[in-house]
């Protein structure tokens, strides 16, 4: 019997882990297929308080989680397959195997959507790819693209440019929907060539099924082009993970966690923190602000039970 089990390790469960080991309660942290969370696809953090000259996604992570360890926070691999919501304990299936727990922390975060075009699944990791940290170095003096107008896109783009000869930044719209500090900044790259009114309709491949190009539809006039490029970075947004809550813990018409009084769920015991219930900030910051939340509200439930 666990008294806290933790789900994910991004910036909201291992925030949660600290202040859940810090608090003696000795919490269970799984990592799923992503451990570290979405910071570990980024490169410099610039508005995370207390690192006034940026600090590096992957490298903020690793700190958090040797901090949740001193404080005797366990971390064990595996994915959440089910969850059967109980009376005086909780019961959760990770890789095959049913664990029992009084608390639960849910923080599995939120994975990247994609545009849904024929052969999608065929091209992933053959030239597109939706994690510019990982792939960037790949492409280096050819011609790049970047789907999506918010600030992953403007951070992806700006971030490629170290590497490919010209990045494309296609958008659907003509004005980016980053916030200005990210949008001024690739409009004033001179690697970087803004489509306006562009979505992409089909993905084009070499003849060993590497991307080659794409075609490109002008929403105004309907008129298709083919670009040319080496790599598709798909930054269009994200959509929560949670599948093995769904029915079990009340989510909106989008499939996010509902909170009530910041971090509870509809089931005592059950606490949801970051991008898994937050559409609306979708920050680093905010997300360690609701793990902390949820290990306090778990730490207080437990008392009050004992
Ligand atoms: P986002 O703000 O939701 O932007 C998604 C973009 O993709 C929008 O421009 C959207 O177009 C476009 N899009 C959506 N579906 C599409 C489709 N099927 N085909 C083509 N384009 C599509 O997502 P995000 O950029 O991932 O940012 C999420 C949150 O994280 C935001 O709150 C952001 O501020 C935050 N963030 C912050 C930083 C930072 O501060 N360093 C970095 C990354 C992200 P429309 O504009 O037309 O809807």
């Amino acid at each position: 019997m666990e008294k806290v089990v933790i789900v994910g390790t991004g910036c909201a469960g291992l925030t949660a882990a600290i202040y859940a080991g810090r608090a003696s309660l000795s919490p269970l942290v799984l990592q799923g297929l992503q451990p570290g969370g979405q910071l570990t696809t980024t490169t410099a953090v610039e508005n995370f308080p207390g690192f006034p000259e940026g600090v590096d996604g992957p490298d903020l992570i690793m700190r958090m989680q040797a901090q949740a360890e001193k404080f005797g926070a366990r971390f064990q691999f595996g994915t959440l397959e089910e969850f059967d919501p109980g009376g005086p304990h909780h019961r959760i299936k990770v890789d095959g195997q049913w664990l029992e727990t009084e608390t639960l922390i849910v923080a599995s975060g939120a994975a990247a959507k994609w545009p849904g075009l024929a052969g999608e699944k065929q091209f992933i990791g053959h030239g597109l790819t939706s994690c510019a940290t990982c792939d960037g170095a790949f492409y280096r003096d050819v011609p790049v693209c970047v789907i999506g107008g918010g600030d992953s896109a403007c951070e992806e783009a700006n971030f490629l440019t170290r590497f490919a000869s010209v990045v494309y930044l296609i958008h659907r719209r003509d004005t980016l929907r980053a916030s200005k500090i990210m949008a001024d900044r690739v409009l004033a790259n001179p690697k970087i060539k803004p489509l306006w009114n562009r979505k992409p309709v089909e993905y084009l491949a070499d003849e060993e099924g590497h991307v080659r190009g794409i075609i490109l539809e002008d929403i105004q006039t309907g008129a298709r082009e083919e670009l040319a490029v080496k790599c598709i970075f798909v930054a269009i947004g994200h959509t929560p993970n949670t599948a093995p809550f769904r029915g079990k813990l009340d989510t909106d018409d989008n499939g996010y966690l509902v909170q009530h009084d910041t971090v509870r769920t509809n089931v005592p015991g059950v606490f949801a923190a970051g991008d898994v219930a937050d559409h609306v900030y979708r920050q680093a910051i905010t997300a360690a602000g609701e793990g902390c939340a949820a290990a306090i509200q778990a730490e207080r439930y437990l008392a009050a039970r004992e």
